[in-house]
């Protein structure tokens, strides 16, 4: 490589991983290749228009930061906050949904918890291999554990609280990024999707070179390469390719993601005004919650009712399941909020089996591992510590600050 030729970084992968990688090796002054083995960037995002409801697939929202807002702004993304409305979250206990699902005894510790400010004490440290539920037993009992901490957690990480890495999780949410403009959750005033479009767009503009329909089969490490395809594509590939990794990538473990999005044009379909629902474990709902399309961003629903249904594989495969099965299931949870039904004016099903990382100890054992060596190679990816994707960010940086400091030599 001559004096002024600028070094080449190929990213496999062109999900909101591999572009967010693209634009800070842009910005650090390096040129890019993307490989995509599908025919357009997004991986698991996409918003979708169905006559007149717009649903999306994946991700609805990012949390707000300074980070992220600087970068919408630099590739023409503009952010929209919440409506007012969906400040009103929900957790659903005894026979209805309720904003906080908690008696006021139960309440107590955690009250203590947070006005002490517990969480430095050493008594609140997570123990080696607990699980987020045990934690939150120890820390504040069964009942705002099972109630509260757990379906908040499955909100975020789609998984149940007993088999989630309390230090994993706890880590990460000490790591906050700095405060911007706007507050809590947000989304390009057109949906996720205008998000990964803007950027494509620029990056081309950058100059960055996209390969679509290109599934990376061999893995030629002599190029310096950032791996941004997903948790499951890469444990498949380090078993077909024997990519040097370390061992405990085997036991790492996805979670696979169903999501049911329906659309009433009735405005008497409407559950409530709020961001959604969460169905703690106990309560027999086969969905983890429900969001409230129609309140949560402005301008996505001109009139009636929008809802998206999450769902996991931890009892029941709707992952692979029919639309038909799945509206069977879904009706059958919102019996449990809603006397009234009829069938939706629109629906959209995406399914993603093995999507999401569950945030496990062997995860963070993984992570850990990584993290202790050099290899032939980067990973980028919401598996490294920080399932959100306003995070995703700062990995990106951390990256290219390695490249920079020499890491492909
Ligand atoms: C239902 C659902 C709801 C969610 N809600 C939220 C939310 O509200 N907020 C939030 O922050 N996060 C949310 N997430 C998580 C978020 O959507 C994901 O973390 C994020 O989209 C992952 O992006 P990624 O680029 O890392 O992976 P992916 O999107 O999986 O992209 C990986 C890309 O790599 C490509 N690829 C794989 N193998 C190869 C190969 N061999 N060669 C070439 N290309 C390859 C794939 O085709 C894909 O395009 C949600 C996820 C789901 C499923």
């Amino acid at each position: 490589m001559g004096p002024n030729e600028k070094q080449t970084i190929q990213i496999i992968g062109g999900g909101f991983s591999g572009l967010i990688q693209a634009y800070y090796l842009v910005e650090a002054g390096y040129s890019v290749k993307i490989i995509e083995k599908r025919d357009r960037w997004g991986g698991l995002i996409g918003s979708v228009q169905k006559g007149d409801f717009f649903f999306e697939h994946a991700a609805n929202a990012m949390m707000a930061n300074r980070e992220l807002e600087r970068v919408a702004e630099k590739v023409g993304v503009a952010l929209v906050s919440t409506k007012r409305a969906a400040r009103r979250r929900y957790i659903f206990s005894n026979g209805q949904m309720k904003r906080w699902p908690v008696s006021f005894a139960e309440s107590l510790p955690f009250l203590s918890f947070l006005l002490q400010r517990k969480w430095k004490s050493a008594r609140h440290a997570p123990l080696p291999d607990e699980s987020m539920r045990d934690w939150g037993i120890r820390s504040f009992g069964v009942g705002l554990t099972d109630y509260l901490l757990s379906p908040a957690l499955q909100g975020v990480y789609a998984t149940s609280s007993d088999q989630l890495s309390a230090s994993l999780i706890l880590d990460s949410l000490n790591n906050r990024p700095r405060k911007g403009q706007l507050r809590g959750s947000v989304s390009p005033q057109g949906g996720m999707q205008e998000w990964l479009d803007k950027m494509g767009h620029y990056l081309q503009e950058q100059g960055v070179e996209f390969c679509f329909n290109a599934p990376m089969t061999t893995f030629d490490f002599r190029q310096p390469t950032v791996l941004a395809m997903g948790l499951q594509s890469l444990k498949e590939a380090v078993v077909t390719e024997q990519i040097p990794m370390p061992a405990s990538l085997s036991d790492t473990r996805c979670a696979s993601l169903t999501s049911v999005s329906l659309g009433f044009s009735a405005e008497e379909h409407k559950l409530s005004e709020g961001f959604g629902c969460l169905f703690p474990k106990p309560e027999k709902f086969h969905a983890l919650g429900v969001l409230f399309n129609h309140s949560i961003f402005p301008g996505r629903v001109a009139a009636g009712a929008s809802e998206t249904w999450i769902l996991n594989d931890e009892k029941i495969a709707f992952s692979r399941m029919s639309s038909a099965a799945l509206l069977r299931y879904v009706r059958s949870d919102r019996s449990l909020l809603s006397s009234s039904w009829t069938e939706p004016d629109a629906m959209s099903v995406a399914q993603w089996p093995q999507s999401i990382a569950v945030y496990d100890a062997a995860l963070a054992q993984f992570i850990m591992d990584y993290q202790k060596q050099k290899w032939p190679f980067l990973l980028m990816g919401h598996y490294l510590g920080d399932l959100g994707l306003a995070k995703l960010l700062f990995h990106a940086q951390a990256n290219v600050e390695k490249i920079k400091g020499g890491y492909f030599g």
